[in-house]
């Protein structure tokens, strides 16, 4: 991008941007007025203002993806802050939670503020980059990391997972609960019991699998893990959030965690949402990632407990890979999918589309409630004077058929290309600035 995101420089040379007649996020049509980074009352605009036409669109807060993998440091052939952050912006996020799996690992406060500093610095990113921490020392599962030093860093780290990995020990689980919830933090855990779903495990566990000869993933391995975790949330009053729940039976956990009060929220990623296991039948690694793609009545499970509350948040495993590490045999393939710029697109075909979710509750799954999970103050705010102008507005009608060379990723392990979706983001912008238009 070429705008600065330095607050004093962009301020000197950008109008007033006024946007009419957008369905403000389900709520019927409005103006917005962006001045200064924040919104402002739209009758204050000056003659000047750069109008924006935008009847016929809605708006919505900037998008919050609270599970991006951004490979900086370490894999900058995969992904850097720059690319994913555009990325991000095309995909109508204003912020993204960047997973501790790098190359060093985000562990200690110095890794946390280190990424910080490559957002901030020399006018890279596109969106707000918020370091997530790990859990344990070095992803190793067996010390806790700094955790407090973490969360009182410049980077204000109250996010902390393994992701790639399960935190499998049930006590080094617990204390990291019992370590968070002194700075309202939440553990992220990313559910697979490596007992029944070790690193080979790559499809999931079936007759797809027995079939292709592919070692199975079962869905109990997801399951028990959440179960385990919804007890420990429960012995220590503190907050657990779920990864990329991939089945029915994880589902049904959760709707009981719930219905006691545990302190637990759970995501969803666009992929489970509508792609099956079925994909695997051709062998494609790019349909290689974990958790693996499930049964349809899994998606139909998700699907049900996106719309009714369940699951609380869409959230994208953005896991872009270099080709020489995704261009193997399945089972020697690298897992994961890029996603950041489909999410919206694929969240209006199964969920809007059908009926199942409105803009409001879009808005709350997307933006706020991912926000408030990571407890950001700035981002899921609504579309108020005053407030951030951090802003997606969205054609609900526009489609198209996805070009994965046409990404801004660096990456292009893209499950969507050559389907033809909604490609709804029209214009992003993060802090009054516009990061995406078209
Ligand atoms: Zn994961």
């Amino acid at each position: 991008m070429t705008d600065s995101p330095s607050t004093l420089e962009w301020r000197a040379d950008v109008r007033d941007v006024l946007v009419v007649g957008a369905d403000l996020a389900g709520a019927g049509p409005g103006d917005l007025l962006i001045r200064d980074g924040l919104f402002a009352d739209p009758a204050d605009a000056r003659p000047d203002a750069h109008r924006v036409d935008a009847r016929g669109l809605v708006a919505l807060p900037g998008l919050v993806d609270l599970h991006t993998h951004l490979r900086e440091p370490g894999r900058e052939d995969a992904e850097t802050v720059a690319t994913g952050t555009v990325a991000a912006a095309r995909g109508g996020f204003t912020a993204v939670l960047a997973m501790a799996n790098t190359s060093p690992v985000t562990d200690t406060a110095e890794a946390a503020e280190h990424l910080l500093a490559l957002a901030l610095g020399g006018s890279v990113a596109a969106a707000q980059v918020v370091p997530v921490g790990a859990v344990s020392k070095g992803l190793a599962g067996e010390e806790l990391a700094e955790l407090g030093l973490m969360a009182r860093s410049a980077a204000r780290t109250r996010v902390f997972s393994d992701d790639g990995r399960c935190v499998a020990d049930a006590r080094l689980m617990r204390r990291a609960l019992e370590y968070v919830r002194a700075f309202d933090g939440v553990v992220a855990q990313h559910a697979q019991d490596p007992r029944l779903a070790g690193p080979d495990a790559c499809c999931h566990e079936g007759e797809v699998s027995g079939r292709l000869g592919l070692p199975g993933w079962p869905a109990v391995a997801e399951a028990g893990i959440v179960a385990r975790d919804v007890g420990l949330a429960e012995l220590t009053r503190s907050r657990l959030h779920v990864c990329h729940v991939s089945t029915a039976e994880t589902v049904d956990v959760l709707r009981w965690a719930k219905q006691r009060g545990v302190a637990v929220t759970a995501e969803v990623t666009p992929h489970h949402l509508l792609l099956t296991v079925d994909e695997l039948l051709g062998y494609d690694p790019t349909y290689k990632v974990n958790p693996p793609l499930r049964r349809a009545e899994d998606v139909a499970a998700l699907r049900e407990a996106l719309a009714d509350g369940t699951i609380d948040v869409v959230a994208t495993d953005h896991a872009p890979h270099a080709r020489h590490d995704k261009e193997h045999a399945f089972v020697d393939a690298a897992s994961g999918m890029v996603g950041l710029e489909t999410a919206l697109g694929v969240v209006v075909e199964t969920m809007v589309r059908p009926g199942a979710l409105g803009w409001r509750e879009v808005a709350t799954r997307m933006s706020s409630g991912p926000a408030h999970i990571a407890r950001l103050a700035e981002q899921g705010r609504p579309l108020v004077v005053g407030e951030p102008a951090n802003l997606v507005l969205v054609d609900p009608e526009r489609r198209t058929t996805v070009d994965r060379d046409a990404s801004a990723s660096l990456s292009r392990n893209n499950p969507w290309h050559g389907r033809d979706l909604p490609d709804p983001v029209v214009a992003t912008w993060w802090r009054g600035r516009a990061t995406y238009g078209r």
